[in-house]
């Protein structure tokens, strides 16, 4: 079926069951290709398309990942193009069957000691004929590696040295970015070990009902990443003076210094005052320097963006063999992105480390839905378009592909949107391990999040390719496929393509990852976002009311 030699028509099939595989080539293959185990396609099918194995009878299911991601609509015979057209999307898990047997388990467990989690297969264990078949959990032969960072005053560590600019509401981003501009040419050359400045101009802050229940999550947002480790909790609050969300909720540090514009006399005396205080404070951060720290004091994000049908199969269990190896070394790292892992939560739930984590997971999740119920819409708003064109019929299908980002390590905990994970007491680190830090799939959205959340670094996966990038911490892409990241050279940092061709295994690419984010981490290594500056705008997740 699959094999190394690029003139031969190729399909990767990833599990056994499985009555579909998606077709490799680039550019797809013609009616009547023959693969050399006989199957010959009655169509022609584009790149990262779907083929039946099998004919397939119409109401019957169609298995990938050999799991069932919908229903025939149509007689689909052996060799025939399976696009999103002929599957009928399934039901989603059902979160209240889920919940009810967790709280049977809890009540069965009730006179017994903690029960032992077994940890699963991964979802998506790509089982083509190549060399990819042996996927074995990560290990480390020597010392756990380290890496470099900015320790902070209150423990933390950066791994970048940034000013921020952080605005308690919208009305003064024009004030800031005229600001930013100027501490960047007129100051910062004097402070060499300075990396950037960042005025976070966001879209909250007044026009909101601030006292609605889901006022709670874009607060929160904006207090975490005004806290963010890249701050070196130094950054300036700037606040306009009649806003709803005042400056002294977001000024949580001891350092944290307000400046009010309506207290200032005029335009030139308002970035006159920013400057003269920014200056006082990069004169401080350019006293920093990095000092070798262990990966417990490391937070790691991993997403998706304008994923294909080789997200699932490449990129994404090459991240999670990366996220694994992070787990395993003591670091911290969190998946999200909800609408993506919805169809996926039941193979989830069993990787929780406790009862509780996982009625947390299903939670956050019928919380989605209900947030999504109140618009009239459901989880298929998601795939978009360009993610269908990638070969992705539908949500389930994506689902079962995103997931493989978490890799197998397990759950051992769940964050709401823009909740900070959680610290030792002791330490000051943050309690290692893998989390699901529920947020929307929105790339920025998802980004300004999981920053809020306290990542370092972000690895971001993308089939169809997007130049995303966040200037508060680095992006690492991968692509899914070897097409992309040979248009885009000088934008996609790591080829997981490579996977799909057979030049290469997961636990390479996974480990070629690892090794990325440690040297990106320590500053030895600059992204092709960073190196561009490509910097998407911060986009708030507000749920709330806005007046
Ligand atoms: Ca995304």
């Amino acid at each position: 079926m699959l094999t190394n030699k690029e003139e031969k028509a190729r399909y990767i099939k990833v599990n056994g069951k499985d009555t579909v595989a998606i077709i490799v080539n680039e550019g797809g293959l013609a009616a009547g290709t023959k693969f050399s185990d006989g199957l010959e396609l009655k169509e022609a099918i584009p790149q990262g398309h779907k083929v039946a194995l099998k004919d397939i009878e119409p109401g019957e299911p169609i298995i990938r990942y050999g799991m069932v991601i919908g229903y025939a609509m149509r007689s689909l015979p052996k060799g025939s193009w399976v696009d999103e057209t002929a599957l009928e999307l399934p039901a989603p898990p059902d979160l209240d069957a889920l919940l009810a047997q967790l709280s049977h388990q809890e009540g069965s467990l009730h006179s017994r000691t903690k029960k032992k989690q077994t940890q699963k297969t991964p979802l998506s264990m790509p089982n083509t004929t190549s060399s990819a078949q042996s996927f074995v959990a990560p290990s480390f032969q020597s010392e756990p590696p380290t890496f470099e960072g900015y320790r902070n005053a209150d423990g933390t560590v950066a791994c970048k040295n940034l000013l921020g600019l952080v605005p308690s509401v919208q009305c003064m981003a024009g004030v800031l970015k005229v600001a930013a501009a100027r501490i960047e040419k007129e100051l910062l050359p004097r402070y060499p070990h300075v990396d950037g400045v960042v005025a976070l101009n966001h879209s909250y802050g007044c026009g909101v009902a601030i006292s609605a229940a889901e006022s709670e999550i874009p607060i929160r947002t904006i207090q975490n990443l005004a806290s963010h480790p890249h701050f070196g909790g130094l950054a300036l609050i700037v606040g306009l003076g009649c806003e709803k969300l005042q400056p002294e909720r977001i000024a949580t540090a001891p350092q944290h210094q307000i400046i009010r514009l309506q207290d200032q006399a005029g335009f030139s005396a308002m970035v006159a005052e920013l400057m003269r205080v920014a200056e006082a404070r990069l004169a401080i951060l350019d006293q920093r320097r990095r000092e070798p720290c262990p990966l417990s004091d490391l937070v790691v994000g991993v997403q998706c963006g304008g994923s294909d049908a080789f997200s699932g199969v490449t990129a994404n269990p090459a991240i999670g063999y990366a996220s694994d190896l992070l787990v395993r070394a003591g670091a911290t790292v969190m998946f999200s992105e909800v609408t993506e892992v919805r169809d996926a939560v039941h193979l989830l739930v069993p990787r929780a480390v406790s009862n509780d984590v996982a009625q947390t997971l299903i939670r956050e999740m019928k919380w989605y839905d209900e947030y999504l119920a109140r618009s009239n819409v459901d989880r298929s708003a998601n795939p978009a378009p360009g993610n269908k064109k990638g070969g992705l019929s539908n949500i389930v299908e994506k689902a079962l592909g995103s997931a493989a980002k978490s890799g197998i390590s397990p759950i051992v905990g769940v964050l709401a949107p823009g909740e900070r994970v959680p610290r030792e007491q002791s330490s000051q680190r943050a309690t290692h391990g893998l989390y699901f830090a529920a947020t929307p799939a929105s790339d920025f959205i998802c980004g300004t999040l999981q920053l809020a959340s306290g990542i370092h670094v972000q690895v971001f996966s993308t089939g169809r390719g997007t130049p995303y990038g966040l200037a508060m911490a680095p992006v690492i892409k991968v692509s899914s496929n070897s097409r992309l990241a040979h248009q885009w050279p000088d934008l996609i940092d790591i080829d997981a393509g490579e996977i799909a061709n057979g030049t290469a295994i997961i636990e390479e690419v996974g480990q070629q990852i690892f090794n990325y984010i440690i040297d990106v981490a320590s500053g030895r290594k600059k992204t092709w976002a960073d190196v561009h500056g490509l910097y998407n705008d911060l986009v708030i997740f507000n749920p709330g009311p806005v007046t």
